[in-house]
């Protein structure tokens, strides 16, 4: 029988309802699920270097024959030891195997195998203890081997893969063209998944990659192209009367020249007949809030209403207290819109903002449920972008027609990657702090020194100034270490011990919004000095009074985060210090804290990150929004990526045979899938 990639892996010999179980799990139905399954890494065999030759406490191949066996050693119930010996050209080794009889006694005398494994012994006498053996007349000496999973081992995996390409009809469809192959220099599909599984050598399993990342990028890049909103039509908002300085007169402060350099652009922006999709990036407590006040404030002026989505209700609650201070007495009505109020007061605001009484809506993602109409909205500003899902951005614009975007991050992102999760969009950055920041002083100390910290903090607080502590648990759980702090019983123990005459909250995820909120306005009017909290308070919050960051365990956090939090302090005119108390000895763990001592820049920090914990990490699903990716690696596959977008470009310029077409559709469509249920 000839299989087709949409065959079910059930056809496969060996693949029963049991082992289908399994791949179930991996979510492997089809051929095409299981041949995209892809190797984590190979196993080179092919230069197999001579006993004698062979680095000890290496891993290395040898290519040996089997000169001897020696009779099984019982050492106790359930441990027998096997040895052979092995010789090559240049000498001999000792093999030793754990409970293997099978194995061993399936090794021939005289016949040459590859021994692959962990070299040990001395120079003179060396050994290795069970090594995987392959026949010496491999067709391919290059072994693929997967990621393992309980059930389904390397080898079992291997074995169905290779049935399948054997199986599989040479002249498959490829969802890349036939000239777009041609152009970019990529293999057909059907060399690609045989040779990522079953390379010939070197050469060929890197063409075979290269061809697959580039069709992840490029079906990504289509498939993102889809779902945005198409930023080259025409808006129904052009803002053709904007006069900021009523705006501008009443601001408690001077903007910074970046501030202004940003909001100038965006006015540009809003003038336009097409719609704005504008980015804004700058490191923590730059002050990209005012540059989203300042768009809210052009829209109203020409009749719009602007709406702004945030990541947490805490957040969300804050932007609406300080943002009406701000433009109520401007004349703009302004409404908070969360998904913990009670129904009542959502229909109350959905009637008023239908009503046309609603100049600025604030909300959280609630924002983007099925009935809320936003018949008016000309402006959506995402903040705290990263945060959110490309779809969830997508489905706020999708409320009114062609609405401008304006997306607010302190997350630094190289430009190609930017390209890829928000389209094409313009970038605006805010290099400079509001004047008169001191930056903040970090220290990285050990418990023993926390007696003196809390002097410290006390200090602070003894001057009406206030601190968080932040922890990273909520509360005791069962099967966690102990020294891990977490913030209920700690809180607790400090209001009843070192802080028990000052006024010490509470504040984690856990807690009912209502109670969230009571908390955060009581922090935020001082009526609460030091707040104990989880992470909750990591994006966004403002109290320019709070100059203290004390983080408990903080090698559990990855540095952004710490320099999230630590842009919680330094929001004022007072000297802020951040302290990140940490007992881990490990020399790296205490090199990457201490990279937040030396410096206060967002962006070195990102770099650091990127490059300790690596992109997957760092880019972490969370971060930006894409769908977890197969074979390609959006930091750095970065000139694939390139390419893939411009390939996509010309893909949507060209023009396609029906059947081309076709299978591009159900490459993207099988891509939104997988968005759509990330999303969710
Ligand atoms: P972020 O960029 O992290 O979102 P915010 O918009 O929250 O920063 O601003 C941080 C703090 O700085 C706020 O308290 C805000 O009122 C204040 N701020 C913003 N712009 C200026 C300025 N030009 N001068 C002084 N303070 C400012
Ligand atoms: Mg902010």
């Amino acid at each position: 029988m000839e299989l087709t990639l949409d065959t079910n892996i059930q056809y496969l010999s060996g693949v029963g309802p049991k082992r289908a179980a399994l791949y179930k799990k991996l979510d492997i139905q089809t051929v095409r699920d299981l041949l995209y399954y892809f190797p984590r890494s190979y196993i080179d065999l092919t230069q197999p270097c001579y006993i004698s030759d062979a680095p000890v406490w290496e891993i290395c191949a040898v290519r040996a024959r089997v000169i001897a066996k020696s009779s099984p050693q019982y050492i106790r119930k359930g441990l027998t030891i096997f040895k052979v010996k092995v010789a090559d050209d240049s000498g001999s080794m000792i093999i030793t195997f754990f409970n293997a009889k099978y194995t061993v006694d399936s090794l021939k005398y005289d016949e040459e195998y590859l021994f692959y494994g962990k070299m040990s012994g001395s120079l003179l006498k060396k050994e290795m203890h069970a090594p995987s053996i392959y026949p010496a007349n491999l067709p391919s000496a290059f072994i693929s081997v997967y990621p393992l999973t309980q059930g389904l081992s390397s080898k079992m995996i291997a074995g169905n893969i290779s049935q399948a390409i054997q199986l599989l009809d040479e002249n498959l469809p490829d969802p890349l063209p036939a000239f777009l192959r041609k152009k970019y220099q990529l293999c057909h599909l059907h060399f690609a998944l045989k040779n990522i599984h079953l390379p010939a050598d070197k050469e060929s399993a890197e063409i075979a990659r290269r061809r697959l990342i580039f069709e992840e990028l490029l079906m990504l890049s289509l498939s993102l192209h889809s779902v945005r909103s198409d930023t080259f039509s025409q808006t129904s908002f052009v803002c053709r009367n904007i006069d900021l300085q009523p705006f501008l007169q009443q601001l408690p402060f001077q903007l910074t020249g970046a501030q202004q350099r940003a909001i100038e652009q965006v006015c540009k922006d809003l003038k336009k007949s097409t719609p704005m999709n504008r980015l804004i990036q700058g490191d923590v407590g730059c002050g990209k809030t005012m540059v989203a006040a300042a768009a809210s404030f052009a829209a109203f002026q020409n009749g719009f209403m602007s709406a702004m989505m945030a990541p947490t209700e805490i957040l969300a609650q804050q932007h609406f207290q300080s943002l009406s201070r701000l433009l109520s007495p401007l004349g703009m009505r302004l409404v908070l819109l969360c998904g913990s109020m009670t129904a009542k007061e959502k229909r109350d605001i959905k009637e008023r903002i239908s009503l046309g009484m609603v100049d600025f809506v604030i909300g959280t993602h609630a924002l983007i449920s099925e009935d809320v109409d936003l018949p008016n909205l000309a402006l959506v500003i995402t903040d705290e972008q990263h945060r959110f899902g490309v779809a969830q951005r997508t489905k706020l614009s999708e409320k009114s027609d062609h609405p401008h975007t304006l997306v607010m991050s302190a997350t630094p992102i190289p430009r190609t990657l930017a390209l890829m999760i928000y389209g094409d969009l313009d970038v605006s950055s805010i290099d400079e702090l509001p004047p008169n920041r001191q930056p903040v002083k970090t220290y990285v100390i050990s418990s023993k020194l926390k007696q003196r910290a809390y002097h410290f903090l006390k200090d602070h607080l003894d001057r009406g100034l206030q601190g968080y502590i932040v922890c990273p648990l909520v509360e005791a759980m069962e099967n966690t270490p102990s020294n891990l702090q977490n913030a209920e019983e700690y809180a607790d123990l400090l209001a009843r011990g070192p802080f028990s005459s000052y006024r010490v909250g509470v504040l984690h995820g856990k807690m009912r919004p209502k109670d969230k909120e009571r908390i955060m306005d009581a922090f935020a009017s001082g009526e609460i000095q030091l707040l104990v909290s989880t992470t909750v308070i990591e994006v966004g919050v403002d109290v320019p009074n709070a100059v203290i960051m004390m983080i408990e365990n903080a090698e559990r956090f990855g540095l952004s985060q710490l320099h999230q939090l630590r842009g919680r302090v330094g929001r004022g005119v007072q000297q802020s210090y951040c302290i990140l108390i940490s007992d881990n000895k490990n020399p790296e763990t205490k090199e990457r804290l201490q990279v937040l001592h030396r410096t206060n820049d967002g962006f070195k920090v990102a770099e650091y990150d990127l490059k300790a914990r690596g992109p997957g990490d760092f880019l972490g699903k969370r971060q930006h929004g894409l769908p977890q990716l197969k074979i390609a690696d959006l930091s750095s596959n970065m000139d694939i990526l390139m390419q893939a977008q411009q390939a996509a470009c010309e893909l949507n310029e060209s023009t396609l045979s029906q059947s081309e077409q076709e299978l591009l559709q159900q490459s993207i469509k099988r891509i939104l899938n997988h968005v759509g249920e990330q999303l969710n």
